[in-house]
């Protein structure tokens, strides 16, 4: 039997409507979301809930309304980020997000569990359906961007938010060692094989640039992201270079602080609605 997820599924009998095979969720009647853009990322650790945060950052700052969705469930780093612990609110029918200081809509399990370092030790269904009851539970309210910060890899949370959500596209991260490129090389192909839009690549962690003398260093080999983004034919958005300064902030919880051109001339063309 083939190990491709979506033609298991398939086969099952559960995927026949479309080609992913399973209908796209629809907004609940407290949301109105205009545009949905997951990022992903194949390895771990290479920067992708910073680069979500700073994509809802710089949207933030542009006048848009805009809301992020963490779906990392098992390592969910966004509330840190944004300095939440808590401020999630029920009204019995739905769940309202978070807010960050400069009014961001955060909905993340770290924001419902008892403490923050609570692990979550749950099989992947239970997570993925998690994942989903953000989008149907959740009262998103107005907003022009939702981001979904995806977890690494090719998983059933990936492959979930792909087939249920209706996105515009994805962003997808990598950094310069060969073994990241390899790995989001994965991520790529799977998101083209489920015909989902690759909007950009972005790769972080690009060099190292000495604050004192100003010399940029490649600690992690040489930059290979625009290579890639030409190999797969996608948008080269462009490279984030490490910056103690970066995580410094995200340690802190201030990451709207944190002033970036990196998304400056980011606009996806078409909305979902
Ligand atoms: P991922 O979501 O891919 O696991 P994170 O965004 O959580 O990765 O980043 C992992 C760590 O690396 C965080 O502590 C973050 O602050 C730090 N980090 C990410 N990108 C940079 C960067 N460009 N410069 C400095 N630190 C960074």
């Amino acid at each position: 039997m083939s190990d491709c997820a979506y033609e298991n599924e398939s086969n099952n009998g559960q995927a026949n409507e479309t080609k992913t095979g399973i209908e796209k969720l629809a907004q609940n009647n407290f949301s109105s979301i205009k545009n949905v853009i997951a990022v992903a990322s194949g390895k771990g650790g290479v920067g992708k809930s910073s680069v979500t945060s700073l994509l809802a950052c710089e949207f933030k700052r542009k006048g848009q309304i805009v809301g992020v969705l963490d779906a990392d469930i098992t390592g969910p780093s966004l509330p840190k980020m944004f300095g939440l612990k808590s401020g999630v609110r029920s009204n019995g029918s739905a769940l309202f997000p978070s807010i960050s200081d400069n009014g961001i809509r955060v909905m993340s399990l770290n924001l419902l569990t008892g403490k923050e370092d609570d692990p979550v030790i749950w099989r992947g269904p239970i997570i993925a359906g998690t994942v989903k009851q953000f989008w149907t539970d959740v009262a998103w309210g107005d907003l022009d961007y939702l981001f979904v910060d995806l977890p690494p890899g090719t998983g059933d949370v990936p492959l979930t938010v792909m087939q249920s959500l209706p996105l515009n596209g994805l962003v997808v991260v990598s950094s310069p060692q060969d073994l990241a490129v390899m790995i989001v090389s994965k991520a790529i192909k799977m998101a083209q094989m489920m015909n989902i839009p690759i909007l950009g690549l972005v790769e972080n962690m690009s060099s190292f640039i000495c604050p004192h003398c100003g010399e940029e260093f490649s600690l992690f080999g040489h930059a290979q992201g625009k290579e890639i983004a030409e190999k797969f034919q996608i948008p080269f958005i462009g490279s984030l270079p490490i910056d103690p300064h970066l995580s410094e902030l995200c340690d802190q919880g201030k990451i709207e602080e944190y002033q970036s051109n990196l998304f400056h001339d980011f606009i996806p063309e078409k909305s979902i609605q």
